[in-house]
């Protein structure tokens, strides 16, 4: 399929929140956070976006401005009167790879019966990002014809609602994890084996993310590892997986392609996103974050990771 120049727009379903967290570099109290904000801000740099998801009338109205304001339509938002925002609560240790879950209130997200408007149906490229997998189907069963459809998942999931998270597997064409989450999934302990096992529950691409250690996608026997950014600054690691999987949709979308070269570069752009995110907290990084400096990080990445072809004469 030929590259086009004209991108298409990206359906987004997840949690919409306001997070408590703290690392070792400080904390934050009701910071907007949420799977579907991170993902929707990334993939705005690159292509518009449909955001779907519900938040209450203590959800800030500047947050719904930030939103609309990166090219994100949030006709799909749904505000409830006297409900109350998912909120999460959690922190970091000196292992930053590792989030320690506080507290998990649904809230609004317990009754959440999304409809999406008609506009949204025609989405073409669709994001899934963490939330409850039966709301994932409910937007799934509601688009009509979408030509990528990816998802995003978390332990409290697979914990709670494993069968029906098994049965968002069976309808996407990629599905995003972090190694921890594939391996208590699949039950398998070597990560290429647990890709493998995803593979076999649906989805013909895996992507396995690693958190500060990069990437790996794994799409029919095709393999890809993107490094990790060597970052001397790390403020916060929430939304970093968010943040890949939107910058990996966004751009996916703009490209209009789905062969596995522009999927290995949605893979490297994926990380500079996420690798710039986790400079600061919640979604401060992404306020001032500009194309050029994207730009510039996607060329180190390569620098970085890039080396010569096999001398034949000295092995
Ligand atoms: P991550 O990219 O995995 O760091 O995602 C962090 C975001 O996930 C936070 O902003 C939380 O609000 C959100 N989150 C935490 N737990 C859940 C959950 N069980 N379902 C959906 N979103 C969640």
């Amino acid at each position: 399929m030929p590259e086009t120049n004209s991108p298409s727009s990206v359906l987004i379903v997840g949690s919409m929140a306001l997070d408590n967290v703290r690392t070792p570099a400080g904390n934050v109290t009701d910071a907007l956070g949420g799977a579907a904000d991170y993902s929707s801000v990334a993939a705005s740099f690159f292509s518009p976006v449909q955001i779907v998801g519900v938040v209450g009338d203590d959800f800030p109205q500047e947050h719904l401005d930030f939103l609309a304001s990166r090219n994100i339509d949030i006709s799909g938002v749904q505000t409830i009167a006297g409900g109350k925002t998912f909120r999460w609560a959690g922190y970091y240790d000196f292992d930053l790879n590792i989030a320690h879950t506080l507290d998990t209130q649904l809230n609004v997200f317990a009754d959440f019966q999304p409809q999406l408007p008609a506009s949204h149906q025609n989405a073409e490229y669709v994001f899934l990002a963490n939330i409850d997998p039966e709301l994932q189907l409910d937007v799934l069963k509601q688009v009509k014809s979408p030509k990528l459809t990816v998802c995003d998942t978390m332990n409290f999931w697979i914990e709670g609602k494993r069968d029906a998270l098994i049965e968002v597997l069976k309808h996407v064409d990629i599905a995003f994890m972090n190694d921890a989450e594939a391996r208590q999934l699949t039950g398998k302990l070597s990560v290429v084996k647990a890709a493998k096992a995803l593979q076999e529950l649906g989805p013909k691409t895996v992507i396995i993310k690693k958190g500060e250690h990069g990437a790996l996608l794994f799409s029919g026997n095709d393999h890809f590892a993107a490094p990790s950014y060597p970052l001397e600054d790390i403020a916060d690691p929430t939304g970093a997986g968010d943040t890949f999987a939107g910058g990996f949709i966004g751009y996916v979308a703009q490209q209009n392609n789905t062969d596995i070269q522009t999927l290995r570069k949605a893979v490297v752009y994926g990380s500079v996103l996420a690798s710039f995110n986790v400079e600061d907290f919640s979604l401060n990084r992404m306020r001032t974050l500009t194309h050029a400096e994207i730009g510039a990080r996607y060329r180190e990445f390569r620098n970085i990771s890039f080396f010569e072809a096999l001398d034949e004469a000295s092995v």
